[in-house]
């Protein structure tokens, strides 16, 4: 038979053998996902005011950082404005709403990453700063450093002009309960007030008392329309620290990373362990180097790894093709997503998409 007769029928193998790639879905123009802290958080423990105000605090960020992407604006500038909103909010533990250390102080901890330049910004026990998101993202853009520390963040924090308060500004009664409570638990005495707090409510602390297996840290990793990747992470830390305890969340690789050659990831949970098993940057590394999915690499690290080493929290992530997951070990995570093109999500519970 002359070889051109058999050319079809050699193609036609060809081709059997090597199917055309997988269709991957086009990238979407923007994408963005947050959360708000992971913990013990049941339905059947939550009162219906309390789950309304969660959901609607994290359906209000995520629109803040939505309508940044949409008008054009950098993953930074989406996962900074966003931050912001929810360290003013005192629903979740970090900026006002803050834990409170062991000698009653807000000693906030918080992240800021560029996936573009690897560029990064982070402080450790700040006092004074209204919002440590765009603290960190100074220290990025403003020194020669990566990360600061008490009271010379705070100085620098100063220099640069950033918004100072009083530390009463981050005291709210229910974080105040919740330290009592852990203090009581350690054995340990009950600090005064702080100065500047307002004095008790009575109506606020007959609410029903705080669980302080509830994290309340805020992270958000974003995309943005020229395809760059950004995350970063906030938090007051873990109720009753002491000895200038620092968690997970402004060391680089463990709370939070981001790279445009892999993804983005802000975490969640007790932060020692997301420290020992570099959670950030362990996911990533899943991503770049054994070309496993998002959701893949996640879960891995934290239904594997984490829970195997007796940790507990939770992860959202995203890369810069726009694949959004969260993964975490706990019965809930308060997240939320968007894309362009896609209805936002925001979920609670553990049996939520
Ligand atoms: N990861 C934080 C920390 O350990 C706590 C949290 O997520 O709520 O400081």
């Amino acid at each position: 038979m002359p070889l051109k007769s058999l050319i079809p029928a050699l193609l036609a193998t060809l081709s059997l053998a090597c199917p055309a790639p997988a269709q991957v879905p086009p990238r979407p123009q923007w994408a963005i996902a947050i959360h708000g802290g992971a913990g013990v958080i049941e339905r059947d423990q939550m009162d219906a005011a309390t789950e309304a105000a969660y959901r609607q605090a994290m359906a209000a960020a995520l629109a803040e950082g939505s309508r940044v992407l949409q008008a054009g604006g950098s993953s930074l500038d989406a996962v900074e404005a966003t931050v912001r909103q929810m360290e003013d909010d005192p629903l979740f533990n970090a900026g006002r709403g803050a834990v409170f250390t062991a000698e009653g102080r807000n000693e906030l901890d918080a992240a800021i990453m560029d996936g573009a330049t690897l560029k990064a910004g982070s402080v450790a026990g700040v006092t004074r700063t209204r919002n440590p998101i765009s603290l960190a993202r100074t220290v990025m853009e403003k020194s020669p450093h990566v990360m600061m520390t008490g009271p010379g963040a705070d100085a620098f924090s100063r220099a640069q002009g950033l918004e100072q308060v009083e530390p009463g500004w981050f005291f709210t009664e229910r974080r105040w309960e919740g330290l009592e409570k852990e203090l009581k638990r350690l054995g340990l005495p009950m600090p005064t007030r702080p100065l500047g707090a307002p004095a008790p409510n009575k109506a606020v602390t007959e609410r029903p008392p705080l669980d302080e297996r509830k994290f309340g840290t805020v992270g958000v990793v974003a995309l943005d329309a020229r395809g760059n990747i950004a995350a970063g992470t906030s938090t007051g830390g873990t109720t009753a620290k002491r000895w200038g305890r620092v968690g997970d969340a402004p060391i680089i690789g463990a709370g939070t990373y981001a790279d445009d050659k892999s993804c983005a990831v802000s975490a969640t949970g007790t932060g020692e362990y997301f420290i020992r098993l570099t959670v950030a940057r362990e996911i990533c590394a899943l991503v770049q180097y054994r070309g496993l999915t998002l959701r893949q690499a996640a879960d891995t690290v934290i239904q594997q790894r984490l829970t195997g080493l007796g940790g507990d929290g939770g992860v959202v992530a995203l890369t810069p093709d726009g694949q959004l997951a969260w993964s975490f070990n706990t019965s809930g995570m308060y997240r939320a997503r968007a894309s362009a093109g896609q209805a936002p999500v925001v979920s609670i519970y553990k049996d939520e998409p």
